[in-house]
């Protein structure tokens, strides 16, 4: 290519799932569509401005996390006691730092909370009260659990709490938000922002805020966010085993992406991944029908999507 503008991609999700044409309604659609198109434009400004690919991910979940179509800061779901438990991480590729946050109660944006543990304390991993009180000892924006509280997770509760084995599949509704970027200094950062799932106790922790799960990056090979049932991406270590397929085996960032899907698939498992390389190329892989994403770069169009046919 020969362009003196900066080449930059961005690559978000807003979670995967059972949905398709016939499962989800016009208005979830179009509001699934706008808020993906919002969080692109606050992330590819930061790209189009030379900012870092850091920046840019932490601006797009910071508009998705505000966005109550999805599972993440405003809009998560609720635990089985009817809280909102928020789980968050950053990743920076130039460094491998990172920072993270499970179970985080009074933070508007649990991505700037996971941000300042990366930057403003010598922990990777903060929980529950502990990460609470970080967050007000650094001044942090804080929002009380009824900010988070969106009346349809209520009925999504109610309706799971109701009766258990019934049609409510909790398996399939994941809201998940992440983004992966690189930019035109060739750097990569990734960041996944999830209220979890629905009616989960015991303090539960999904893959989202565990570095090498749900969230990595890494300049040698890729930026990777996950989403899905957490426990299984734990399990096989989808987001850092990605990134070593590329670094230590050559592959391509689809090829290990798809790899890592279909083993997910191996073990009984469904969800899908967001990657971008720092040579400037991005996508995604899923095996569930839908998966809520975009993609931008500087010379394309933005495109977002939801189905397995688009
Ligand atoms: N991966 C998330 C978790 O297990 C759920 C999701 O992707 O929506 O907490």
């Amino acid at each position: 290519m020969t362009t003196d503008t900066p080449s930059w991609t961005l690559v978000l999700h807003g979670g995967s799932g059972s949905m398709t044409r016939h499962t989800l309604s016009p208005e979830a659609d179009a509001a699934g569509r706008a808020g993906l198109h919002a969080a692109l434009a606050a992330g590819t400004a930061v790209l189009a401005a030379s900012g870092s690919a850091l920046d840019a991910v932490e601006a797009a979940i910071r508009v998705l996390e505000d966005d109550p179509a999805f599972n993440a800061g405003r809009g998560s779901v609720f635990t089985a006691d009817g809280r909102i438990e928020c789980d968050a991480a950053i990743m920076d590729g130039r460094d491998r730092n990172a920072g993270a946050v499970a179970g985080a109660t009074a933070t508007r944006h649990p991505i700037v909370l996971a941000r300042a543990v990366m930057e403003r304390s010598p922990h990777v991993l903060l929980a529950g009260t502990g990460a609470d009180a970080f967050s007000r000892d650094h001044g942090l924006e804080q929002a009380d659990q009824d900010w988070f509280a969106i009346a349809e997770r209520r009925r999504q509760l109610d309706e799971l709490l109701a009766d258990p084995d019934g049609p409510f599949d909790i398996g399939m509704k994941y809201g998940t938000v992440g983004a992966v970027a690189v930019d035109g200094a060739g750097h990569v950062a990734a960041a996944t922002s999830t209220g979890g799932l629905t009616a989960k106790k015991w303090g539960r922790i999904g893959d989202s805020p565990l570095i090498g799960a749900g969230t990595y990056a890494d300049d040698r090979a890729a930026a990777i966010s996950c989403t899905g049932a957490g426990e299984y991406f734990i399990r096989l270590g989808v987001a850092h085993e990605i990134a070593a397929r590329v670094r230590l085996s050559g592959c391509s960032i689809e090829d290990a992406a798809d790899m890592l899907i279909g083993e997910l698939g191996d073990i009984g498992s469904k969800g899908g991944v967001i990657v971008v390389s720092p040579d400037g190329s991005g996508g995604w892989a899923f095996n569930t029908p839908g998966m809520y994403r975009a993609i931008a770069t500087h010379d394309t169009t933005p495109e977002v999507a939801i189905y397995g046919d688009e």
